[in-house]
């Protein structure tokens, strides 16, 4: 079981997860959203893989339906979105994990944002909004394969994702 806690509050994480003895499976944004009837994952919703496997099962949720249509931040889109020039974000942060287990550019696909949310308006717009999550809020999730899980704390301050502050997470493995 891993258990991720947003300490102070407002802060996203960003989460990417594969079948630990076969990486080429790996999460499936699409499968999960068809799966749960929504684009908001909450308890009781799963983290199907690309071919349709349960990897995790959110099983607690003190926050009440997590962003997995927004994807990760990174260099070149905060580039393009904000016009800032070497504004590293999470696609970086996961480059720099995934190349621990031999993993890279072609290993990252739209992932899990904890602790975000990007709401849809009838009319189909949608943008990131202001992080809401209270301080100590948490998520739990139990493994339904070995999993590899990799997390970035989002270190976004271009728009309201972490109220333009990042701070501190915390990362628990339970049995
Ligand atoms: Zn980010």
């Amino acid at each position: 079981m891993l258990r991720i806690t947003d300490l102070h509050g407002r802060q996203a994480v960003d989460f990417l997860c594969y079948n630990a003895e076969d990486k080429l499976e790996r999460y499936h944004a699409p499968n999960s959203m068809k799966a749960a009837g929504s684009i908001f994952l909450t308890t009781g919703h799963v983290l199907y893989s690309d071919i349709a496997r349960p990897i995790f099962t959110i099983i607690e949720d003190q926050f009440g339906g997590h962003d997995t249509i927004g994807g990760c931040c990174s260099t070149p889109s905060n580039r393009m979105l904000y016009g800032v020039e070497n504004c590293p974000g999470c696609r970086e942060n996961f480059l720099t994990a995934l190349a621990c287990d031999g993993l890279g550019r072609r290993d990252i696909v739209p992932n899990v944002s904890f602790f975000m949310r990007v709401p849809a308006d009838r009319d189909g717009g949608a943008a990131i909004a202001l992080g809401v999550s209270p301080p100590g809020c948490q998520v739990a999730l139990r493994a339904e394969m070995d999993a590899l899980a990799v997390i970035s704390n989002c270190p976004q301050i271009n728009n309201p994702c972490n109220g333009y502050n990042p701070t501190p997470i915390r990362v628990q493995i339970e049995d």
